[in-house]
């Protein structure tokens, strides 16, 4: 019966904005001076799941374009658990039996992960991999009986990844533990273009991967990039305010971009790992500001499952991490840092700030 059910994927949770009169300015400057304005490389590719659009400005666009390509789909190919091969199936395949060997990237980010989820009391948790699959929000999604949630809820425990990053060895404890590392993997991805990019002599670009936006350097103009953050009830992509940034990652976690309904209840993708059910924090929309995509990505995952007083207090504890948090009764609260740096550009009218405490 479940099915039919009808499955909403979006993919615009970040909107990188580029202003006309930017632009006017910029051939205004073209017809006068006849001065040389850096025409971008654009490129947009699916995998991962998700549309990854990368724009580059300067001499070796096209090729650094090329090597990024590449090393997303090395690192798609090792991390995934929704196509066959890869060190983590082979993880998942081996739990409770023994180690396999990984490359320093899967062990990196599985370190990463795990400090995620120590740092957010386990409500970010990378071995929430066999409730994601009893969901299948993504395939056939259905309400998994309580039973089942609650057999399967046994099996997510950070705690029994047992990662030797020295000798890139790893094992999970118990049979039938699964590694997802869809909250994260992304972020990482951003990272490493970035890393490539820079190694390109590129100065100023972006890359999205869905919903992770990383911005390198600043526009060519050596303006601020300008990054809508999506209204999440708004089916049209409009947005409901911009963060302006440099040389940062901005990553987006949402209610709205995967999920299913059924008796106008939305099931969503971003579990709690305790309930083992989509997570009812009283968010809808969590972005996360930071120097890294991966810091950022795990972060807007672990805010989104936290809820707004304690995923508030999360981010206000880390240093050079800033926050956007949008609650179900549309309110927009922020950290104290980004104050300046966001503005409100609601075409619905429907947000306001929120009063904190
Ligand atoms: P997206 O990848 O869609 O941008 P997120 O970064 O928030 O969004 O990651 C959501 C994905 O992470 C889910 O599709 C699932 O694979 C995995 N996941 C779901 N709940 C959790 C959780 N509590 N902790 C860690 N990973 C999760
Ligand atoms: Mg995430």
């Amino acid at each position: 019966m479940q099915s039919g059910n009808q499955v909403v994927i979006r993919i615009s949770k970040l909107i990188v904005i580029f202003s006309l009169s930017a632009i006017l300015s910029a051939c205004a400057l073209l017809g006068s001076e006849k001065q040389k304005v850096p025409e971008p490389y654009e490129t947009q590719d699916f995998f991962m799941g998700t549309i990854i659009h990368q724009k580059i400005f300067g001499e070796n666009a096209d090729e650094a374009a090329e090597a990024v390509r590449k090393r997303l789909v090395d690192i798609e190919s090792k991390m995934t658990i929704n196509k066959p091969g890869g060190e983590i199936n082979q993880l998942n395949e081996m739990a409770g039996t023994g180690a396999v060997s990984v490359s320093s990237d899967t062990a990196y980010v599985l370190s990463k992960a795990c400090t995620y989820a120590e740092m957010s009391g386990g409500a970010f948790d990378p071995t929430i991999g066999p409730l994601v699959k009893a969901w299948d929000i993504m395939g056939n999604p259905r309400i998994p009986p309580q039973g089942e949630i609650d057999s399967l809820l046994k099996l997510v425990d950070y705690k029994s990844i047992e990662l030797d990053v020295k000798n890139l060895k790893v094992k999970l404890g118990v049979k039938g533990q699964m590694v997802d590392l869809g909250a994260i993997a992304k972020g990482y991805s951003g990272d490493e273009a970035i890393r490539i990019y820079k190694k390109y002599g590129i100065r100023s670009a972006y890359i999205s991967l869905g919903g992770n936006v990383m911005a390198l350097g600043a526009k060519p103009d050596g303006s601020a990039w300008r990054i809508g953050i999506q209204n999440p009830r708004a089916v049209n992509g409009s947005y409901v305010g911009i963060v302006e940034v440099k040389d940062k990652a901005i990553v987006t976690s949402g209610d709205y971009e995967r999920y299913f309904e059924e008796d106008s209840v939305r099931y969503h993708h971003i579990l709690d790992s305790r309930t083992g059910y989509p997570a009812r924090s009283g968010l809808i929309s969590t972005t996360i500001i930071a120097d890294f995509s991966i810091d950022a990505d795990a972060l807007s995952t672990s805010t989104f499952v936290l809820g707004l007083e304690k995923g508030m207090e999360l981010v206000e504890r880390l240093d050079g991490v800033e926050a956007v948090f949008i609650t179900e009764d549309k309110k927009i609260y922020l950290t104290e840092g980004l104050k300046g740096n966001f503005s409100l550009a609601d075409e619905s009218k429907e947000y306001a700030y929120g009063q904190k405490g």
